[in-house]
């Protein structure tokens, strides 16, 4: 009797509605399969010299930079990603590669005065860490969790979401091509509740890190509790982009669509609620319009093209059901007609703050724009949600937008600027947007213990 075939998925251009590669969706036991082989490379990878280690994750690196133009392709037509944006994640990945390479040999431990001898502390990898990618940015978020993982001597198996698998099964193709030994790092498509289940159940799997919605996020928490195993989570988003009367007021309208419509607004980041100080609502709205209007919608292929497609009909099913409320449209621009999950860029003023739309991420290039009277009206609207990730402050006054950032509960603030990543920086969110950071020197700390050993000098 011939036993079933593994389950197969067809992955799918977002641009185009086209079937685009079919993959093979990993069992239950497979997962258990790679999780035992990571197991077993632990043990020889954490024994890597620093320097070795080092200087495989530089090759690495390389590797990636010399397939920069491959992986940005693969994602244009995996995710729909405009061709600036895919080149920019791709770069992002080498990038975090790079900057975690120099870990290994920095992993510095402490010598703590005691009485009666010398006390040492070292930071031990964990073992085996899962870690869950979402699909808006799959080949940064992979790099993200892998590579300060693999840097601080774990092993990696990594689950890319089923929408989006192609950029990180090249990952692994390309770690296997600069050296990195076979085992440490595995990429296994599959479902959530299958493969990212297990590595939340599995006990040799010791961390696990958690990109995606604040739902399947609390759902990973309680199961990692159980163990006491240790978690990353990055969660979603309901950001504010607070602009005061006294800033420039040109630029602030000009960079708020690039703020919410980037990546079509399937961006944790996005600032999808714009707070405007109420004397110049108007005016800034008036400002707005040309920025939103001019948004080129379409071919993510094309240089020109500013937003692409929403990741899947269902996606853009669920963006849409906030316009069937009762909301209403002050701006929208254009999207392509016939093939592809197009959305337009969509303002909604006034809005009830109550709304849906106004409290729940929408993951779509939707904004509600509001006004508020000062500070602290700011600060309230700002702070009126369960999300804390990032949020960006408008003014000429230095002071005022100091303030305001310390107010904001979020993680992640800027003035003047609708910079929320960098991959020197940490990146995380307050509240339900997350537990714990990533990127920057923080990473490490989440993928490491603080081992504490004591020698006696007693005679
Ligand atoms: P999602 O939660 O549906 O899925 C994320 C990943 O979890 C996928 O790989 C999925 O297969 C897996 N998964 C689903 N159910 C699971 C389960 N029961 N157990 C284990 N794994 C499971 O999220 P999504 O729709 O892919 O991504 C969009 C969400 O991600 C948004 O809410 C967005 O804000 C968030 N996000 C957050 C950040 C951040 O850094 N804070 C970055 C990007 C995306």
């Amino acid at each position: 009797m011939s036993s079933p075939g593994p389950e197969l998925y067809e992955v799918v251009n977002p641009a185009t509605e086209e079937v685009i590669e079919t993959v093979a969706m990993a069992s239950e036991a497979e997962t258990d399969a790679a999780i035992a082989r990571a197991k077993a490379a632990f043990e020889s990878w954490r024994r890597v010299s620093p320097a070795d280690r080092a200087r495989l994750l530089r090759a690495f690196a390389a590797a990636v930079d010399a397939d920069r133009e491959h992986l940005a392709q693969l994602e244009i037509a995996n995710a729909g990603h405009t061709v600036g944006n895919a080149r920019w994640e791709a770069g992002n990945a080498r990038d975090v590669l790079e900057y975690y390479s120099a870990a290994p040999e920095r992993l510095f431990g402490r010598q703590i005065p005691v009485a009666g001898g010398i006390d040492l502390t070292f930071q031990e990898p964990l073992g085996v860490v899962g870690v869950i990618v979402p699909w808006n940015f799959p080949l940064p978020i992979a790099a993200w969790g892998l590579a300060p993982a693999l840097a601080a001597g774990n092993t990696v198996v990594l689950k890319p979401a089923e929408l989006t698998p192609l950029t990180a099964l090249r990952l692994a193709e390309l770690a296997l091509a600069a050296g990195i030994p076979e085992g440490v790092l595995q990429v296994l498509p599959g479902y959530g509740p299958v493969v990212g289940r297990r590595f939340v159940t599995h006990p040799d799997v010791r961390k696990v890190v958690f990109t995606g919605s604040t739902r399947v996020g609390k759902e990973i928490a309680a199961g990692c509790a159980e163990q006491v195993k240790p978690v990353t989570l990055e969660l979603g988003g309901k950001s504010a982009n607070i602009v005061f009367a006294d800033a420039d007021l040109a630029r602030a309208a000009a960079t708020a669509p690039y703020a919410v419509f980037d990546n079509a607004g399937q961006d944790c980041c996005a600032r999808s609620r714009i707070l405007v100080q109420e004397s110049v609502l108007e005016e800034f709205l008036a400002l707005l319009e040309p920025a939103v209007l001019g948004v080129k919608v379409g071919d993510p292929r094309d240089e020109q093209t500013e937003m692409g497609p929403l990741i899947s009909a269902a996606h853009r099913a669920r963006v849409a059901s906030y316009l069937d409320d009762d909301v209403s449209i002050r701006l929208q621009g254009k999207a392509p007609e016939g093939k592809g999950f197009w959305f337009p860029p969509t303002v909604l003023c006034p809005v009830d703050q109550d709304s849906r739309v106004f409290t729940e991420e929408v993951f779509g290039p939707v904004v509600a724009v509001v006004p508020f009277r000062d500070e602290q009206d700011a600060l309230r609207i700002a702070n009126a949600t369960e999300y804390g990730l990032s949020g960006s402050i408008w003014t000429r006054d230095l002071g005022r937008g100091l303030r305001m950032a310390r107010g904001v509960e979020a993680g992640n603030l800027s003035v003047n600027s609708h910079s929320s990543v960098r991959y020197t920086t940490p990146f995380g969110g307050f509240k339900q947007s997350g537990l714990g950071r990533e990127l920057g020197p923080d990473a490490l700390n989440a993928f490491t213990e603080t081992k504490n050993v004591f020698i006696s000098t007693e005679e």
